[in-house]
């Protein structure tokens, strides 16, 4: 099953799936990782998926100038340039730092968008809250120059965007059945929901009774379960079949768990900390403090607490986020 519309190819794929050996034993269950961190354009993670469509949608339409924001770390926002500049897009940013200034020390995403070259426009939290009127106007001084803007929401994580984890769900059953693993259960973490909407809609598209479980990194599982559904709803565009049932049933059966946001969005705690260190040193892999480090610890906990008995196979995704642990100095304290 193709969408109605080409991406631009920017990624390696397939991404590795590796099995973490002392946590699967540890827990009585196989425990696979997915590396879309290794998805490409210097890191990108699930952003580069993502953004392989919402380039290719610019492209067809003409664009030469991407538009996109994001918070001051944002992965999106700095996985937006590395692509735009693979391609030879120009890239304009809205950025959100506390008090609408240009960091001094620049760190993590924010120091690469600075060697990649980006223009950015800060903006206070207060003002960002009208971000989108600041785009529309970025907009209009781009086609006074008679310039194509296209503009990207935050994460990509609108229907066409959403498509690079349709196509990466259809990745992940040519790997089943070159690997001879039978996933009963795949996770991801959720900060806009793109990538849980993607696989989701796989899993139908696909008559595959697996569970899609999306683990909250910020706000509760209502908030996401609408957004999540409003995605659906604006990627059947893309393809040329009936969306009737699948949007009804994304109305009762999106899993989406919460509980595990601990401080909020980009806030990270001790423990989560901790957590993130006990599994670089069990398994010599790295979770991100902002997305995967709580999500994987989500997992993980609901494993201990009992859930997950139908599942022997469990395929967490790994959406990526390096450069943010690189803004978290005291990860020790
Ligand atoms: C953006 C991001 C996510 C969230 O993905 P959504 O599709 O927006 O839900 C998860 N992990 C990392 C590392 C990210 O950068």
């Amino acid at each position: 099953m193709k969408p109605n519309i080409m991406p631009v190819s920017l990624g390696n794929y397939p991404t590795p799936i590796i099995k973490l050996e002392r946590l699967s034993k540890e827990l009585g269950k196989s425990i696979y990782v997915k590396r879309d961190d290794y998805s490409g354009i210097e890191l990108s993670g699930n952003k580069t998926r993502k953004i392989e469509y919402s380039l290719g949608e610019a492209l067809s339409k003409g664009a030469d100038t991407i538009i996109t924001c994001g918070a001051v770390q944002s992965n999106h926002a700095r996985a937006t340039v590395s692509a735009c500049r693979v391609l030879g897009l120009d890239v304009h940013l809205v950025i959100r730092t506390k008090y609408g200034k240009e960091p001094e020390g620049k760190e993590g995403n924010n120091l690469l968008d600075y060697i990649l070259g980006a223009k950015i426009t800060y903006l206070s939290e207060e003002e960002f809250k009208n971000h989108n009127e600041v785009i529309e106007s970025i907009k209009k001084s781009y086609l006074s120059e008679g310039k194509k803007p296209y503009l990207i929401p935050v994460g990509a994580s609108n229907g066409v965007g959403t498509l690079g984890y349709f196509s990466g769900y259809e990745e992940i059953l040519t790997q089943e059945r070159n690997l001879d693993i039978n996933f009963d259960s795949i996770v991801c973490t959720i900060g806009s929901g793109g990538t849980f909407a993607g696989l989701w809609l796989g899993n139908e598209i696909h008559n595959k009774s697996k569970n899609i479980i999306g683990i909250s990194i910020s706000e509760g599982p209502d908030y996401f379960k609408e957004k999540v559904q409003n995605i659906i709803k604006e990627i059947s565009i893309y393809f040329d079949i009936d969306f009737k049932d699948i949007l009804k049933k994304s109305e009762s059966s999106l899993d989406i768990v919460g509980g595990y946001q601990g401080g909020g969005y980009a806030i990270s705690t001790k423990e989560e900390r901790d957590f993130i260190e006990e599994i670089a040193l069990k398994e010599g892999i790295i979770f991100d403090p902002v997305y995967t480090g709580k999500a994987f610890r989500g997992l993980v906990s609901e494993i201990k607490n009992g859930g997950f008995q139908d599942s022997e196979n469990i395929l967490f995704i790994h959406t990526g986020g390096i450069f943010g642990s690189f803004s978290y100095h005291k990860f020790d304290s």
